[in-house]
Protein backbone atom coordinates (compact mmCIF):
# COMPACT_ATOMS: atom_id res chain seq x y z
CA UNK A 1 0.00 0.00 0.00
CA UNK A 2 1.30 3.56 -1.04
CA UNK A 3 0.46 5.06 2.76
CA UNK A 4 2.87 2.47 4.05
CA UNK A 5 5.43 3.07 1.82
CA UNK A 6 5.61 6.74 2.28
CA UNK A 7 5.03 6.44 5.82
CA UNK A 8 8.28 4.18 5.68
CA UNK A 9 10.28 6.95 3.96
CA UNK A 10 9.03 9.11 6.92
CA UNK A 11 10.95 6.86 9.29
CA UNK A 12 14.47 6.88 7.38
CA UNK A 13 14.05 10.36 7.47
CA UNK A 14 13.15 10.83 10.67
CA UNK A 15 16.06 8.29 11.63
CA UNK A 16 19.04 11.13 10.21
CA UNK A 17 18.08 13.34 13.08
CA UNK A 18 19.21 10.99 15.49
CA UNK A 19 21.22 12.03 18.22
CA UNK A 20 20.68 16.10 17.21
CA UNK A 21 17.02 16.36 18.16
CA UNK A 22 16.60 14.56 21.71
CA UNK A 23 14.70 15.35 23.57
CA UNK A 24 12.34 16.17 20.59
CA UNK A 25 11.04 13.28 18.49
CA UNK A 26 12.57 11.88 14.94
CA UNK A 27 10.00 13.54 12.60
CA UNK A 28 10.45 12.90 8.89
CA UNK A 29 8.08 14.21 5.99
CA UNK A 30 7.13 13.42 2.70
CA UNK A 31 5.09 15.18 0.06
CA UNK A 32 4.20 13.17 -2.72
CA UNK A 33 1.92 13.97 -6.03
CA UNK A 34 0.29 11.32 -7.62
CA UNK A 35 2.79 8.37 -6.62
CA UNK A 36 5.79 10.93 -7.09
CA UNK A 37 7.73 12.41 -4.44
CA UNK A 38 7.71 16.13 -5.24
CA UNK A 39 9.32 17.37 -1.51
CA UNK A 40 11.02 15.79 1.77
CA UNK A 41 12.57 17.29 4.79
CA UNK A 42 13.60 15.81 8.49
CA UNK A 43 13.87 17.44 12.14
CA UNK A 44 17.39 17.99 12.02
CA UNK A 45 18.34 19.42 15.13
CA UNK A 46 16.75 20.50 17.93
CA UNK A 47 14.77 24.31 18.76
CA UNK A 48 15.55 24.27 14.61
CA UNK A 49 12.38 23.66 11.97
CA UNK A 50 9.96 20.80 12.06
CA UNK A 51 10.36 18.18 9.14
CA UNK A 52 7.04 19.59 7.08
CA UNK A 53 8.56 23.12 7.24
CA UNK A 54 11.65 21.70 5.34
CA UNK A 55 9.90 19.28 3.41
CA UNK A 56 7.86 22.07 1.91
CA UNK A 57 10.65 24.28 1.36
CA UNK A 58 12.40 21.56 -0.37
CA UNK A 59 9.94 21.38 -3.40
CA UNK A 60 11.40 23.27 -6.29
CA UNK A 61 9.52 25.75 -8.35
CA UNK A 62 8.16 24.15 -11.37
CA UNK A 63 6.39 21.80 -8.86
CA UNK A 64 5.24 24.23 -6.25
CA UNK A 65 2.08 24.81 -8.44
CA UNK A 66 1.43 20.88 -7.17
CA UNK A 67 1.34 21.53 -3.73
CA UNK A 68 -2.64 21.90 -2.89
CA UNK A 69 -2.65 18.58 -4.95
CA UNK A 70 -0.38 16.26 -3.06
CA UNK A 71 -0.10 14.44 0.36
CA UNK A 72 1.80 15.22 3.02
CA UNK A 73 3.24 12.52 5.22
CA UNK A 74 4.61 12.60 8.32
CA UNK A 75 5.24 10.05 11.06
CA UNK A 76 4.25 12.43 13.82
CA UNK A 77 0.94 14.14 14.15
CA UNK A 78 1.51 18.09 12.76
CA UNK A 79 2.03 20.85 15.52
CA UNK A 80 -0.63 22.75 16.81
CA UNK A 81 0.83 24.99 18.67
CA UNK A 82 3.56 27.40 18.85
CA UNK A 83 6.92 26.03 20.30
CA UNK A 84 9.89 27.49 19.12
CA UNK A 85 8.45 27.72 15.61
CA UNK A 86 5.07 28.75 14.01
CA UNK A 87 2.20 25.70 14.39
CA UNK A 88 2.81 23.28 11.21
CA UNK A 89 -0.81 23.00 11.26
CA UNK A 90 -0.76 26.43 9.63
CA UNK A 91 1.69 26.11 7.35
CA UNK A 92 -0.42 22.92 5.71
CA UNK A 93 -3.47 25.17 5.58
CA UNK A 94 -1.89 28.19 3.84
CA UNK A 95 0.06 25.55 1.61
CA UNK A 96 -4.19 24.29 0.82
CA UNK A 97 -2.61 20.87 1.09
CA UNK A 98 -5.88 18.32 1.38
CA UNK A 99 -4.75 15.30 2.73
CA UNK A 100 -2.28 14.64 5.62
CA UNK A 101 -1.59 11.33 6.39
CA UNK A 102 0.27 10.44 10.00
CA UNK A 103 1.82 7.42 11.69
CA UNK A 104 1.29 8.55 15.58
CA UNK A 105 -0.52 11.29 17.30
CA UNK A 106 1.87 13.59 19.60
CA UNK A 107 1.62 11.96 22.61
CA UNK A 108 1.95 15.20 24.53
CA UNK A 109 -2.23 14.68 26.85
CA UNK A 110 -2.32 18.65 25.79
CA UNK A 111 -1.55 18.72 22.44
CA UNK A 112 -2.51 14.88 21.81
CA UNK A 113 -4.57 15.23 18.36
CA UNK A 114 -5.50 18.72 18.53
CA UNK A 115 -3.48 19.00 15.24
CA UNK A 116 -5.27 16.45 13.46
CA UNK A 117 -8.67 17.81 14.57
CA UNK A 118 -7.50 21.32 13.56
CA UNK A 119 -6.71 19.49 10.11
CA UNK A 120 -9.92 18.41 10.10
CA UNK A 121 -12.01 21.00 10.94
CA UNK A 122 -10.75 22.82 7.44
CA UNK A 123 -12.04 20.27 5.38
CA UNK A 124 -8.37 18.24 5.06
CA UNK A 125 -8.56 14.33 4.71
CA UNK A 126 -6.73 12.74 7.40
CA UNK A 127 -5.62 9.14 7.72
CA UNK A 128 -3.28 8.86 11.27
CA UNK A 129 -2.19 5.40 12.82
CA UNK A 130 -0.71 4.05 9.62
CA UNK A 131 1.85 1.57 10.97
CA UNK A 132 1.75 2.74 14.22
CA UNK A 133 3.58 0.07 15.73
CA UNK A 134 6.70 0.77 13.67
CA UNK A 135 6.42 4.90 14.55
CA UNK A 136 5.88 4.28 18.03
CA UNK A 137 9.55 2.16 18.19
CA UNK A 138 11.25 4.39 15.84
CA UNK A 139 10.40 7.73 18.70
CA UNK A 140 10.67 5.34 21.82
CA UNK A 141 12.37 7.36 23.50
CA UNK A 142 10.56 10.19 22.99
CA UNK A 143 7.19 8.85 23.76
CA UNK A 144 8.60 7.54 27.56
CA UNK A 145 9.86 11.33 27.87
CA UNK A 146 6.68 12.85 27.29
CA UNK A 147 3.89 10.00 28.66
CA UNK A 148 6.56 8.83 31.82
CA UNK A 149 8.49 12.27 32.39
CA UNK A 150 11.45 11.04 32.71
CA UNK A 151 14.75 9.55 30.41
CA UNK A 152 13.95 5.95 28.70
CA UNK A 153 17.06 3.91 30.00
CA UNK A 154 18.99 1.49 28.09
CA UNK A 155 21.41 -1.07 29.57
CA UNK A 156 24.13 -2.64 27.61
CA UNK A 157 26.45 -5.02 28.17
CA UNK A 158 29.13 -6.83 26.29
CA UNK A 159 29.63 -10.86 27.14
CA UNK A 160 31.12 -14.50 26.23
CA UNK A 161 29.24 -17.03 24.60
CA UNK A 162 28.72 -18.80 27.86
CA UNK A 163 27.37 -15.39 29.59
CA UNK A 164 30.59 -14.03 31.32
CA UNK A 165 31.48 -10.29 31.09
CA UNK A 166 34.23 -10.97 32.02
CA UNK A 167 37.56 -12.66 34.24
CA UNK A 168 37.30 -10.86 37.42
CA UNK A 169 39.10 -8.46 37.82
CA UNK A 170 40.58 -8.11 34.77
CA UNK A 171 38.92 -5.98 31.90
CA UNK A 172 36.05 -6.83 30.02
CA UNK A 173 36.30 -8.49 26.85
CA UNK A 174 36.73 -6.58 23.77
CA UNK A 175 33.80 -7.46 20.98
CA UNK A 176 34.84 -6.56 17.54
CA UNK A 177 35.92 -3.84 15.39
CA UNK A 178 32.27 -3.40 13.92
CA UNK A 179 30.43 -4.15 17.05
CA UNK A 180 32.67 -1.52 18.97
CA UNK A 181 31.65 1.45 15.79
CA UNK A 182 27.53 0.11 16.61
CA UNK A 183 28.61 1.15 20.44
CA UNK A 184 29.83 4.42 19.48
CA UNK A 185 26.99 5.04 16.92
CA UNK A 186 24.57 4.08 19.76
CA UNK A 187 26.67 6.71 22.10
CA UNK A 188 26.28 9.55 19.60
CA UNK A 189 22.12 8.21 19.70
CA UNK A 190 22.06 8.98 23.55
CA UNK A 191 22.10 12.13 25.71
CA UNK A 192 24.12 10.09 28.79
CA UNK A 193 26.11 7.25 29.21
CA UNK A 194 26.87 5.40 33.26
CA UNK A 195 29.19 3.46 34.25
CA UNK A 196 30.15 1.92 37.95
CA UNK A 197 33.31 2.82 39.55
CA UNK A 198 34.78 -0.90 39.34
CA UNK A 199 34.34 -0.14 35.36
CA UNK A 200 35.73 3.10 35.22
CA UNK A 201 38.75 2.18 37.34
CA UNK A 202 39.68 -1.50 35.72
CA UNK A 203 38.66 -0.19 32.04
CA UNK A 204 39.63 3.44 32.33
CA UNK A 205 36.96 3.98 29.57
CA UNK A 206 36.67 6.93 27.68
CA UNK A 207 33.20 7.05 27.00
CA UNK A 208 33.64 8.89 24.02
CA UNK A 209 31.99 8.05 20.26
CA UNK A 210 35.73 8.71 18.12
CA UNK A 211 34.65 5.58 15.88
CA UNK A 212 31.43 7.27 14.89
CA UNK A 213 30.38 10.77 13.75
CA UNK A 214 28.21 12.48 16.03
CA UNK A 215 28.44 14.06 19.32
CA UNK A 216 30.09 12.93 22.64
CA UNK A 217 27.16 12.27 25.57
CA UNK A 218 27.33 13.05 28.86
CA UNK A 219 29.85 10.96 31.08
CA UNK A 220 28.21 10.21 34.41
CA UNK A 221 30.17 8.28 36.68
CA UNK A 222 29.63 6.42 40.11
CA UNK A 223 32.68 7.03 42.17
CA UNK A 224 31.56 7.15 46.02
CA UNK A 225 35.03 5.71 47.39
CA UNK A 226 37.20 7.77 45.37
CA UNK A 227 39.18 4.96 43.57
CA UNK A 228 38.52 6.06 40.42
CA UNK A 229 42.42 8.19 39.65
CA UNK A 230 43.10 11.58 38.57
CA UNK A 231 45.05 10.44 35.44
CA UNK A 232 42.37 8.54 33.67
CA UNK A 233 40.02 9.08 31.20
CA UNK A 234 36.82 10.02 32.33
CA UNK A 235 38.34 12.44 34.73
CA UNK A 236 40.63 14.33 31.88
CA UNK A 237 37.82 17.41 31.80
CA UNK A 238 37.56 17.00 27.67
CA UNK A 239 33.92 16.16 27.71
CA UNK A 240 31.23 17.00 30.17
CA UNK A 241 30.82 14.85 32.46
CA UNK A 242 29.53 14.40 36.41
CA UNK A 243 31.27 12.42 39.11
CA UNK A 244 28.63 11.16 41.84
CA UNK A 245 30.95 10.64 44.47
CA UNK A 246 32.58 11.59 48.37
CA UNK A 247 35.61 13.56 47.18
CA UNK A 248 35.47 16.74 45.10
CA UNK A 249 39.02 16.79 43.14
CA UNK A 250 41.03 20.39 43.18
CA UNK A 251 41.71 21.36 39.92
CA UNK A 252 40.64 23.68 36.87
CA UNK A 253 37.43 21.60 35.86
CA UNK A 254 35.80 23.28 32.98
CA UNK A 255 33.33 20.39 31.70
CA UNK A 256 33.67 18.29 34.91
CA UNK A 257 30.86 18.49 37.63
CA UNK A 258 31.34 16.53 41.10
CA UNK A 259 28.09 15.73 42.82
CA UNK A 260 28.80 14.94 46.58
CA UNK A 261 26.76 11.66 47.62
CA UNK A 262 26.47 10.03 51.16
CA UNK A 263 26.46 6.20 50.69
CA UNK A 264 25.26 4.77 47.39
CA UNK A 265 23.92 6.40 44.39
CA UNK A 266 19.91 5.76 44.17
CA UNK A 267 18.75 4.74 39.90
CA UNK A 268 15.43 7.64 40.65
CA UNK A 269 18.27 10.70 41.94
CA UNK A 270 20.18 9.69 38.94
CA UNK A 271 17.12 9.94 36.49
CA UNK A 272 15.74 13.35 38.13
CA UNK A 273 18.82 14.73 38.30
CA UNK A 274 19.09 14.00 34.30
CA UNK A 275 15.38 15.17 33.53
CA UNK A 276 16.28 18.43 35.12
CA UNK A 277 19.38 18.72 32.32
CA UNK A 278 16.81 17.90 29.85
CA UNK A 279 18.98 14.47 28.74
CA UNK A 280 16.04 11.96 27.62
CA UNK A 281 17.86 8.98 26.94
CA UNK A 282 20.33 7.06 29.03
CA UNK A 283 22.97 3.93 28.10
CA UNK A 284 24.28 2.01 31.07
CA UNK A 285 27.22 0.43 30.21
CA UNK A 286 28.56 -1.17 33.18
CA UNK A 287 29.28 -2.95 35.26
CA UNK A 288 27.64 -6.05 36.66
CA UNK A 289 26.87 -4.25 39.73
CA UNK A 290 25.17 -1.33 38.25
CA UNK A 291 23.80 -3.15 35.80
CA UNK A 292 22.07 -5.57 38.09
CA UNK A 293 20.91 -2.43 40.42
CA UNK A 294 18.59 -1.02 37.28
CA UNK A 295 17.69 -4.70 36.19
CA UNK A 296 16.33 -5.20 39.81
CA UNK A 297 14.80 -2.18 40.73
CA UNK A 298 13.06 -2.12 37.39
CA UNK A 299 14.26 1.18 35.97
CA UNK A 300 15.01 0.37 32.35
CA UNK A 301 13.37 0.31 28.76
CA UNK A 302 15.77 -1.89 26.84
CA UNK A 303 18.62 -4.23 27.05
CA UNK A 304 21.03 -4.13 24.20
CA UNK A 305 23.27 -7.60 24.33
CA UNK A 306 26.47 -8.09 22.54
CA UNK A 307 27.45 -11.51 22.40
CA UNK A 308 30.85 -12.44 21.50
CA UNK A 309 32.14 -16.01 20.68
CA UNK A 310 34.87 -16.23 23.21
CA UNK A 311 34.16 -19.29 26.13
CA UNK A 312 35.50 -17.89 29.44
CA UNK A 313 33.88 -20.80 31.38
CA UNK A 314 34.06 -18.65 34.44
CA UNK A 315 34.01 -14.82 35.90
CA UNK A 316 31.69 -12.70 36.06
CA UNK A 317 27.98 -13.43 35.12
CA UNK A 318 26.45 -11.47 32.83
CA UNK A 319 22.79 -10.26 34.45
CA UNK A 320 20.34 -12.24 33.67
CA UNK A 321 17.56 -10.97 31.14
CA UNK A 322 13.95 -10.35 32.91
CA UNK A 323 11.44 -12.28 32.19
CA UNK A 324 8.95 -9.45 31.06
CA UNK A 325 11.75 -8.69 28.20
CA UNK A 326 10.63 -9.32 24.81
CA UNK A 327 13.61 -9.50 22.14
CA UNK A 328 12.51 -7.00 19.69
CA UNK A 329 15.78 -7.82 16.86
CA UNK A 330 18.87 -9.25 17.20
CA UNK A 331 21.35 -9.61 14.31
CA UNK A 332 24.90 -10.28 13.43
CA UNK A 333 27.76 -7.32 13.90
CA UNK A 334 31.11 -8.73 12.29
CA UNK A 335 31.69 -11.84 14.22
CA UNK A 336 29.46 -10.97 17.08
CA UNK A 337 25.65 -11.28 17.63
CA UNK A 338 23.59 -8.54 18.95
CA UNK A 339 19.97 -8.39 20.64
CA UNK A 340 17.53 -6.29 21.70
CA UNK A 341 15.13 -6.47 24.24
CA UNK A 342 12.44 -4.31 24.87
CA UNK A 343 9.58 -4.20 27.57
ZN1 LIG B 1 5.71 21.30 13.73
Amino acid sequence: MNDERFIRRCFELARLGAGAVSPNPLVGAVLVHADRIIGEGWHQRWGEAHAEVRCIASVSPENQALIPYSTLYCNLEPCSHFGKTPPCCDLILRQKIRRVVVANMDPNPLVAGKGLDALRRAGVEVLDGILEAEGYWLNRAFFTWITQQRPYVVLKWAQSSDGFLGKTGERTPISGAETLRLVHRWRTHCDAILVGARTAELDNPRLDTRFFPGKNPLRVVFDTQGKIPASHHLLDDSIETWVFGKPVMKGDFRNTKFIPVEGSVEVPTLLEALKIANKAILLVEGGAHVLQQFVDSGHWDEIRVLENRQHLSNGIAAPKIPENAVLKQDFRCGADWVRIFAR
